[in-house]
């Protein structure tokens, strides 16, 4: 296990598209589509009324129902016409509507959400309809998810309702640290801050990780996104030392160790005892295979037993190689330079195999070494210069971290007397 524990985390201002100034009127209203109102007009000299367009209704039966004369409502599609038909929204169109205190039977301003970043408006200006579209704002916040291992760290990101794209990259984040698949075990705890994407209020898309933490059996490693102009970006600990080391703890993503490394072990298939000087993934056919760090291909070649082989020297002390590969990654030869996390091959069965898997050997100065026994050094810590920024980014990020779950939880869950938990919360 590594020694170093605790991490931290970095601020950005975030960009996103050109976000227009105008407020969403949606904004400001509770919605509630469940109000029916044919029953209650009295609330009309408010200020608005959000409502949805029903299945089997239509906008002319809507305004009909709040009052609307026919020959407004026709003036009303007449004026959006030529950016929409208006008589034909599908059901569950949003629909916010307004009336000015002087005027309670005609609305002054009808807005549809058309999509969850556009919506067009149709308002009354010296007595005449108008209509246009309006860009809603974009903004983004802070969603917070946590977990609680009881099968796998894929399962318990599962149970939480955490986006499959973002458990990907959380196990990246953390992929030079921990190998999810061999490392994460029952009680180990995680929990994380992302991007929530909004368009006003409607949630319309993720961003990214930007504050992650891991309690692997005690031992907690913690991150937060920090980005510079001049740097790679990266996750880097509260004292600015990076997540990213010299090479992955696994070069697959996802699969699991069927045989480890050892100088004495049965051979399955040739059945005497003969060491084992690498390690064993059992994964599908096509599991995509990973450059564990940066390096040039030394080959990609047949090699015997091993069969389709790929041979990585990272640099004049460590190569790795990779074994039994279905194929080559396209456009991979000798000489070919990699870097960490690229795809080199495939998972398969090639040479002396008794199934789909990868064999995957670490040299150190040439000599065969047990990686998961080798406490391989980091990149670069970030500069001096940065820290005092990457801790207030860090602390920012980390004040929506939600809380741990319990891990007591555990027997509940395995027992399935608790029922789904969700902890996202904003
Ligand atoms: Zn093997």
């Amino acid at each position: 296990m590594l020694g170093w524990i605790f991490f931290i985390a970095a601020f950005l201002s975030v960009s996103l598209p050109a976000a227009p100034t105008i407020r969403h009127p949606l904004a400001n209203v509770e919605w509630d589509s469940s109000r029916n109102p044919t029953e209650d007009v009295s609330h009309l000299n408010q200020k608005s009324l959000r409502m949805e367009i029903q299945r089997g209704s239509n906008l002319y039966i809507l305004l009909r129902q709040v009052g609307v004369s026919s020959d407004q409502i026709m003036e009303i599609l007449k004026a959006a016409r030529p950016l929409r038909n208006l008589g034909q929204l599908p059901a569950g169109t949003k629909v916010l509507m307004r009336w000015n205190r002087s005027n309670t039977e005609i609305p002054s301003r009808l807005e549809f959400l058309l999509d969850p970043i556009r919506s067009l408006v149709v308002d009354k200006n010296l007595d005449k309809w108008r209509a246009r579209i309006v860009a809603a704002k974009r903004n983004v916040r802070y969603m917070g998810f946590s977990g609680l291992i009881t099968e796998s760290f894929w399962e318990s990101s599962q149970r939480v309702g955490l986006p499959a794209h973002l458990a990907i990259e959380l196990a990246d984040v953390f992929a030079s640290l921990i190998d999810f698949n061999r490392e994460s075990q029952i009680r180990d705890r995680w929990r994380v801050v992302v991007e929530r994407v909004y368009a006003d209020d409607l949630p319309v898309g993720w961003g990214d990780i930007v504050a992650a933490e891991f309690d692997n059996q005690g031992i907690i490693y913690s991150a937060a996104r920090f980005e510079k102009s001049d740097l790679r970006r990266h996750y880097y600990s509260r004292n600015g030392n990076s997540l990213i080391r010299m090479f992955l703890k696994s070069p697959l993503k996802f699969g699991r160790i069927t045989s480890g490394f050892s100088q004495k072990r049965f051979h399955p298939i040739l059945k005497i005892n003969r060491p084992h000087l690498g390690i064993d993934y059992g994964a599908p056919r096509g599991t995509p295979v990973l450059a564990v760090g940066d390096g040039v291909v030394e080959y990609a070649a047949w090699r015997g037993g091993a069969g389709k082989t790929v041979k990585i020297r990272h640099n004049s002390t460590y190569q790795t190689a990779y074994k039994h590969l279905s194929r080559y990654a396209a456009g991979l030869t000798s000489g070919s330079r990699v870097h960490m996390g690229q795809v080199i091959g495939y998972v398969g069965a090639t040479g002396q195999a008794t199934g789909p898997h990868l064999h995957f050997e670490f040299y150190l100065k040439g000599r065969y070494v047990d990686p998961l026994s080798v406490d391989f050094p980091s990149a670069d810590p970030l500069p001096q210069r940065y820290i005092a920024e990457l801790q207030e980014t860090y602390d920012g990020y980390f004040e929506h971290m939600p809380p741990w779950q319990d891990p007591q939880k555990v027997e509940l869950l395995l027992t399935g007397t608790s029922g789904p938990i969700r902890l996202g919360s904003e």
